[in-house]
């Protein structure tokens, strides 16, 4: 259970303080960490510029054993076990081996950070000089940092990453009341020349966006057209930047969680189920160094090999990611339809889950207070 000291105008004290481990994002990929870190007796501050929960930042969908292993059900908001695609030439309907859920973001938010134990303070992080990490609100010095800050990569070493000359897509999304109960994806060069658009029903809302993989292509009108197009108003708009390529996981005694780490696969830019991984990941060698299992250099040494293990299957996707816009809308048509065989399905989206897989959650269970009070 979070300690919450969130501080607004007046109430903005410095901030001016020591910790052992400090968690600079409190979204997907941070929150994770901290889950890992809750028996550990660490003093551990988890900073973030916005309350827990407070802004949205992404369409929320994930494949459901993500939430059910992580005891996240309580988010969820609609499961899809169907994923239909249009092209200019055809409309494919993939059955899937497993299923897709969208989620409430704000709840979502709250169950994982009930998970941790720790300080939450609001600051905006600026920088770094070591391990002193500074914030708007003053210095923040920790033993063991942790980067969960998104695609900017704030504590990385030399210049922030900058679109649109780094390998980051667009993204942007509208969020109109309605309902749905078809998740859909777009494949339409008059949409976007390299990228896709999608339709998430989430209860009484509808997520539709469009991503560009051509960072220097705009998405405000595609996204407007699609809205229109599946005649809901364009309102709520949410967008950012989404890393297609892993970037190192540590540097100077950072952990890198989620898009800081280029986490988010290229081709569907999910990146939320890779946040939680990754975060779990980092989240378990910062145990075993607090605990004095592990050098805090042999910690950050796994993490960084265990990311770079996954370098094949992101390759992978950023080659299909490329591949895709090149291929010609008739016989990308003819491509999704010859892959409609069940065979087929389950073996691409089989291999697809096992690139961050859902018993990953379980693959390393929760210290043995926890273990023997459950039933
Ligand atoms: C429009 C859109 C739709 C998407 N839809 C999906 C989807 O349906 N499914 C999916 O799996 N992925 C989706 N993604 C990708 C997904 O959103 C990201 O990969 C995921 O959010 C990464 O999680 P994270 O925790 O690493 O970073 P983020 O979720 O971006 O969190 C970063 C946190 O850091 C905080 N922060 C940033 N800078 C600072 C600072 N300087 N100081 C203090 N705090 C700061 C932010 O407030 C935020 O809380 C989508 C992306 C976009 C843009």
């Amino acid at each position: 259970m979070p300690i919450r000291a969130t501080k607004r105008g007046a109430e903005r004290t410095p901030l001016d303080r020591d910790c052992d481990v400090l968690i600079c994002g409190a979204s997907f990929a941070g929150l994770a960490v901290a889950r890992e870190l809750s028996e550990t007796g660490a003093e551990v501050l988890v900073i973030d510029r916005y309350a827990i929960g407070e802004r949205q930042t992404s369409a929320c969908g994930i494949p459901t054993a993500w939430l059910e292993r992580l005891d996240l059900q309580g988010a969820l908001q609609q499961t899809f076990s169907e994923l239909v695609i249009h092209t200019p030439h055809t409309t494919v309907k993939y059955r899937l081996p497993w299923t897709f859920s969208t989620f409430d973001y704000p709840t979502l938010c709250e169950l994982l950070a009930d998970q941790g134990r720790f300080t939450f303070e609001t600051a905006k992080v600026d920088g770094r000089t070591g391990r002193t990490i500074h914030t708007d609100r003053g210095d923040i010095r920790a033993t063991h940092v942790v980067d969960a800050l998104g695609w900017r990569r704030v504590l990385g070493a030399g210049e922030n990453i900058q679109p649109p000359d780094a390998l980051l897509s667009r993204g942007l999304e509208v969020h109109p009341h309605g309902s749905g109960s078809e998740m859909e994806i777009w494949i339409d060069r008059s949409y976007v020349p390299a990228g896709y658009g999608w339709s998430f029903p989430a209860g009484e809302e509808v997520r539709i966006g469009v991503g560009s993989f051509d960072p220097r292509f705009h998405v405000r009108e595609p996204t407007e057209r699609l809205a229109t197009d599946l005649h809901t108003p364009a309102v709520r708009y949410q967008g950012n930047w989404i890393p297609h390529a892993l970037r190192r996981a540590t540097e100077d005694e950072v952990f890198f969680v989620g898009d800081s780490a280029g986490h988010c696969l290229p081709l569907t830019a999910e990146g939320i189920r890779t946040a939680l991984y990754f975060g779990l990941a980092a989240g378990r060698e910062l145990r075993d160094t607090l605990s004095g299992r592990k050098s805090p250099e042999d910690a950050l040494h796994s993490y960084d090999a265990f990311s770079a293990a996954h370098a094949t299957p992101f390759k992978w996707m950023l080659r299909v990611q490329r591949l895709v816009p090149r291929v010609a809308p008739r016989l990308l048509a003819g491509s999704l339809r010859a892959m409609q065989s069940r065979r087929f399905l389950d073996w691409a989206f089989g291999h697809y889950l096992e690139i961050a897989h859902p018993r990953f959650v379980a693959a390393d269970p929760r210290p043995a207070e926890i273990r023997l009070s459950v039933p």
